[in-house]
């Protein structure tokens, strides 16, 4: 992509009240591009990221054995009706009127995937399953300040679970636990799943999974040997120095909540009377599990975790260009030789931003650190003259020279 085509470009300064890391960077970065409070475009650069983010999640949700399936956005007043979740949920529902009909706008699904799950679940042979989307969610939001953090309108990964006994939900259970950490790995983050029952290490009914970040808005103590960890507002009042599971002394961490998961147990399947026949012939309530994972959300979790005071450090994973090519003045061999190994690199199936504009270096370096791809690479007649490239990581400090025939090979290794 040349970055003289690219909609949606750097810009210095961010809207005056977006106070966190994420928001700031992502919208100077030419990532999203903001609508109102919480509301965001998602741009080219944005959506190359998020697409990635979605599709690790993919793959560890297909990984266990979940469906993937899509549900809609409107859902019937009535469906919301029947759990009771128009009254206890009322604050943050968008509701929405045509004709005599009312609907809300999904904040999420359990009223339309119970009865789903329903028509087609009648005997204990049809389960275990889980069915799962990548959706848009909404949720009235009053302090919807935290850029992709806390959005009205926002991606998620729900996925929820069928069983026939509360065995195979655990089961289920933890092997979904198991793959939230796989994905939030994959994402290069730093992930602790948190009891959410306060301190009790046994019959958790659902986890959070805490993400270190240094500027996190949650604190959470954690146990580096059992790998596990606690939300510290949870514990007011309790021993906060050692794991009440080991022994181990507990350290604090920084936080940013990126997920959970919970054990819905026959709270929903009561609701619809979603019943099965088991194996001794007797009818019985489905037991179910739930599992989320806001996407949006993932992706301003690792703008808050990777970045410095130039921009945003994006992983190897995510990141929505391999290499960030830029090309200095006007000189015809630059611009010949630019040309040619960008389309070598293309060829090679490396995805290349090129920065063949007419700004200054000291521009085109600050846009480069700024939007944050791993990998810079600058053709200059400098350069040239030793039948070179200069290559940098975004984390050094000083670039080498690579010869231009090298080049492909460097980036193709870097992303092994
Ligand atoms: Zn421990």
């Amino acid at each position: 992509m040349r970055y003289s085509k690219l909609f949606g470009k750097t810009k210095n300064d961010a809207p005056h009240d977006e106070n966190s890391i994420n928001a700031k960077l992502l919208l100077r970065g030419g990532f999203i591009d903001k609508v109102a409070a919480g509301i965001y475009n998602m741009l080219p650069l944005g959506i190359r990221v998020l697409d990635k983010v979605k599709q690790i999640i993919r793959e560890e949700m297909n990984a266990v054995d979940g469906q993937e399936i899509l549900m809609p956005t409107l859902h019937p007043i009535e469906l919301w009706t029947t759990t009771g979740r128009d009254k206890t949920m009322d604050e943050i529902l968008y509701r929405t009127h045509a004709g005599d009909k009312e609907f809300v706008l999904g904040p999420s699904h359990e009223e339309t995937v119970t009865p789903l799950a329903q028509r087609y679940t009648k005997s204990y042979k049809d389960m275990p399953f889980a069915i799962y989307q990548l959706q848009t969610k909404f949720r009235n939001e009053p302090r919807a300040k935290s850029g992709l953090l806390r959005g009205r309108e926002f991606g998620m990964k729900d996925m929820y679970s069928f069983h026939t006994s509360n065995e195979s939900l655990d089961e289920y259970y933890d092997r979904v636990k198991d793959a939230y950490l796989r994905v939030y790995e994959r994402c290069g983050l730093t992930a602790y799943p948190m009891a959410a029952s306060g301190g009790a290490f046994t019959q958790n009914l659902s986890h959070e999974f805490g993400i270190k970040t240094p500027a996190g808005e949650d604190t959470m103590v954690v146990c580096k040997k059992c790998n596990t960890a606690l939300n510290a507002e949870l514990l007011e009042g309790k021993d906060k120095s050692k794991c009440a599971k080991c022994g181990t002394e507990l350290i604090e961490e920084k936080a940013i909540e990126a997920g959970n998961i919970f054990k819905l147990g026959t709270k929903y399947s009561e609701a619809f009377d979603m019943k099965f026949v088991d194996e001794d012939g007797k009818e019985k309530y489905v037991i179910m599990g739930c599992y989320g994972i806001g996407t949006t959300r993932l992706m301003g979790t690792i703008v808050e975790a990777f970045n410095d005071e130039k921009g945003i450090i994006w992983p190897k994973s995510v990141t929505p260009y391999h290499v960030y090519m830029i090309s200095i003045g006007a000189n015809e061999d630059v611009i010949k030789e630019s040309e040619k190994l960008y389309k070598e690199l293309a060829d090679a199936g490396i995805d290349v931003l090129y920065d063949d504009r007419s700004e200054s270096p000291g521009k085109k370096f600050n846009d480069a650190d700024l939007i944050g791809i791993p990998l810079r690479i600058v053709i200059s007649e400098k350069t040239l003259k030793e039948e070179s490239v200069e290559l940098k990581e975004r984390t050094d400090k000083e670039a080498r020279l690579i010869l231009i025939k090298d080049a492909k090979q460097e980036i193709i290794n870097f992303y092994k």
